[in-house]
């Protein structure tokens, strides 16, 4: 199976040929800047002690400070980490924000631990990182398995050691210690204004359009609430237990509710159990993987019967399932662009955190819809200027932003 180190380093060779990348700028951007794997002790709470291992990868500080967020997954290894760092280089350049890349992650299984083994784990790991993360610096964020919380616990951490609170050392962090209105659901709601955007484009009226999720978590979820705002109808969700379907729609309110006391989206009362695969199976205008990373396979892909599919997931199409869906005409719209929102927030809360200035949830929300629709327009262009598809539009705009900076700032020394 193609790892999603494979996939991201496939994009990367595939657009850097199109815009006629300079030799020495495709070596460098095939490799990070600076990668740290920390190996680290921690309490557990029988009383024995784990070793776990961490990484940080910076993948790039030519445009900012590097940026990314931090996973806990029991897969977690450097090559994955790699790859979502220079996702996130990308991400970042396509919605124009002032930073780099970077991810994080910890290999750890959370669902096995507990809030103090939690506690413990993220502090250690944050302790090992202090040197190297800072608001001028690089700077984490959630992303699978991890929360508000860990983000709370990473800028204490870091805020010891220096002897002062430190804020803009983390985004993504609670409201009541620094945080931004509407960090939380910037994710899936920017994706969903990508959607419309997607949408208006094909002539789909929203009202009614058929909309599935994989993934009910913090993407799946607020990408629910809002497509369902929109006028849309949800007609298939899944978690890591399977799917829901209902031809008739969805109702947001209920999935949370079955969610949050059942623990798992397959309990819906008034709705057909469908199997995790046949998720991909059902018919509907807009398709959106908001879980891990390679979910959309050559086969999935074949048996998709949609006409957009927006990546709220990093990572979430093989590159085999990406030329099925290409071949099959589907608008797919790129994790790089569908799930920036998340990004552009946290660079919200970042400018908010260092200026100790608060915004409303209006002015975030609005700020946040203009920088995703002007994206749109710009990856459009860019995939119209070089006659490929967004994907390859999105990257090419990404790649030459990245690379002009180099060619000004030059090599040091
Ligand atoms: N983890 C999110 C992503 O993949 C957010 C990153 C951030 O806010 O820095 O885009």
């Amino acid at each position: 199976m193609t790892s999603v180190y494979e996939t991201v380093l496939e994009q990367f060779r595939e657009v850097a040929e199109l815009v006629q990348l300079e030799e020495y700028l495709r070596k460098r951007f095939e490799k990070p800047e600076r990668e740290i794997i920390v190996n680290f002790p921690v309490k557990m709470d029988d009383g024995s002690v784990e070793i776990f291992t961490g990484y940080r990868v910076q993948h790039s500080t030519l445009r900012g400070p590097a940026k990314g967020g931090i996973r806990y997954h029991p897969s977690v290894n450097l090559e994955e980490v790699e790859a979502l760092a220079m996702l996130m280089t990308w991400k970042t350049a396509v919605v124009n924000l002032p930073y780099g890349g970077a991810k994080g992650g910890v290999r750890c299984d959370p669902k096995e631990m507990s809030r103090g083994e939690l506690e413990r784990l993220t502090r250690r790991y944050a302790y090992e990182l202090s040197q190297v993360i800072g608001p001028e610096k690089d700077i984490p964020a959630p992303d699978v398995n991890t929360n508000e919380q860990i983000m709370a616990w990473i800028m204490d951490t870091y805020s010891m050691g220096k002897g002062y609170t430190v804020p803009g050392v983390v985004t993504g962090k609670p409201l009541s210690i620094g945080g931004s209105r509407g960090r939380r659901e910037a994710t899936g709601r920017g994706c969903v204004y990508i959607m419309m955007e997607a949408f208006k484009e094909l002539g789909i009226n929203p009202r009614n359009a058929r909309v599935v999720v994989q993934g009910f978590g913090k993407v799946g979820r607020p990408l629910v609430k809002y497509a369902s705002l929109k006028g849309c109808k949800v007609v298939a969700v899944s978690d890591s237990k399977g799917g829901i379907y209902n031809p008739e729609g969805l109702n947001f309110e209920k999935l949370q509710k079955t969610k949050i006391e059942k623990g798992s989206v397959i309990y819906y009362p008034d709705g057909k159990v469908i199997q995790h695969d046949e998720v991909f199976e059902v018919e509907c205008e807009c398709f959106v993987p908001a879980a891990l990373g390679n979910a959309i396979t050559e086969k999935r892909a074949e048996e998709m019967r949609c006409r957009v599919i927006c990546e709220a997931a990093n990572g979430p199409t093989t590159p085999e399932g990406d030329r099925v869906l290409n071949e099959k005409d589907v608008l797919i719209i790129p994790d790089i662009l569908a799930n920036a929102g998340g990004v552009t927030v946290s660079y919200f809360e970042w400018v908010q955190s260092i200026q100790e200035y608060f915004w409303s949830e209006e002015e975030v929300v609005s700020k946040l819809r203009e920088i995703l629709v002007d994206a749109y327009r710009e990856v459009a262009e860019t995939a119209r200027k070089y006659e490929t598809n967004r994907r390859m539009g999105a990257l090419a705009l990404a790649v030459n932003r990245t690379a002009e900076a180099l060619r000004l700032r030059g090599i040091y020394p």
